[in-house]
């Protein structure tokens, strides 16, 4: 059996760790293993390379993707797709192992009506996939956020300062909650439930009057819509009101795609490692679009419908328990 790899849409770490897990289940079971590099784009224009137990070989504790990664629109289309199927058929793929968000499952999803298998793992480090607890690069991601935040307050306790951190996650607000919750924010904006402004400018305001000597906000990217047709970052529109209604002075720090970088942490090894060598395991079983998820500890296969359909919510009661704390 000849089975492929690829990763798509925004890199996480932990990705290597999974390709790694990927290849050498698979070679351990007597199949040959094909890396198609840079997402669905490789796939489109034939980079694809074969790959041994060598080839992976020195990667788990190294971010990024060795596959490197993309986004590519042309393969949404009826030619992109057609000739997407032509490139598999030559090189007689029949299974495909796809790492990366809920499009790249989408396109998962294309592939396999066309009569290829394909197994998703959850590669993101946004966590917004249903039916999994976590992604692979999110605990990296939020461990990368709490390192930021810890000297931010260092700096923040010098002086009677307000700071907005901005974080990623797209139009989801688990990173910011996660690190909010154990960072010590005290107060985190997420696009999925409203907050309102006056009440965290008249309680940083209180809070300073009281004696503390700062805050910390944490804005996740997406708290004002979908970050790519933002001509502004969040944090700035946040920092901007807050000035003005406290009269405090504020500093803004957009942390960025240090987010998406980094050696990962123990918890993404496990993960990508167990969820790349469940995948294989599914291939081997005849098994088709389905992704897999780690629910209660456990490494499980779900059908990639649900795992897209699903709006996984940042649980409202964490945003509130960082007031309390705060
Ligand atoms: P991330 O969470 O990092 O954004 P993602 O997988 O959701 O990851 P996308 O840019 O949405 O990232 O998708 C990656 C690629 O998957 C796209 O560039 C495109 O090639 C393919 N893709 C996305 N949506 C679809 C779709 N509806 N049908 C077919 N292919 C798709």
């Amino acid at each position: 059996m000849k089975i492929g790899v690829l990763t798509s849409g925004g890199d996480s770490p932990g990705m290597n760790a999974a390709i790694r897990a990927v290849v050498r289940t698979a070679l351990y079971h007597g199949c040959e293993v094909f890396g198609i590099k840079r997402g669905y784009s490789g796939l489109l224009s034939g980079e694809i390379i074969p790959l041994d137990s060598r080839a992976v070989g020195d990667i788990l504790q190294r971010g990024g993707t060795i596959l490197q990664s993309a986004r590519c629109p042309a393969f949404k289309t009826a030619e992109g797709q057609a000739l997407a199927k032509e490139q598999l058929l030559k090189m007689g793929l029949n299974a495909l192992v796809i790492i990366g968000g809920d499009g790249s499952f989408r396109g998962a999803q294309d592939l396999n009506k066309m009569g290829f298998q394909t197994v998703g793992l959850p590669g993101t480090i946004d966590n917004d996939i249903g039916c999994t607890d976590y992604t692979i690069g999110f605990d990296t991601a939020v461990n990368t956020v709490l390192d930021a935040v810890n000297k931010i307050r260092d700096t923040a306790s010098s002086h009677n300062r307000v700071y907005i951190v901005e974080v990623m996650g797209k139009l989801s607000g688990f990173i910011a909650a996660a690190a909010g919750l154990t960072g010590g924010a005290e107060s985190v904006l997420v696009p999925e439930i409203p907050a309102d402004l006056n009440a965290l400018c008249a309680k940083i305001s209180r809070s300073l009057h009281e004696g503390k000597t700062h805050s910390i906000v944490l804005v996740a990217e997406g708290f004002y819509g979908d970050p790519v047709d933002a001509d502004q970052s969040s944090a700035f529109k946040v920092g901007r009101f807050v000035a003005q209604h406290t009269g405090c002075e504020t500093r803004i720090t957009v942390l960025g795609h240090i987010q998406r970088g980094g050696t990962p942490t123990f918890f993404d090894r496990k993960i990508a490692t167990l969820m790349g060598a469940k995948a294989v395991e599914l291939i081997l079983a005849g098994e088709t679009e389905k992704m897999v998820g780690i629910v209660n500890d456990k490494i499980e296969a779900f059908d990639m419908d649900a795992a897209i359909g699903e709006r996984k919510q940042v649980d409202p009661q964490w945003l509130d328990l960082i007031r309390i704390l705060s």
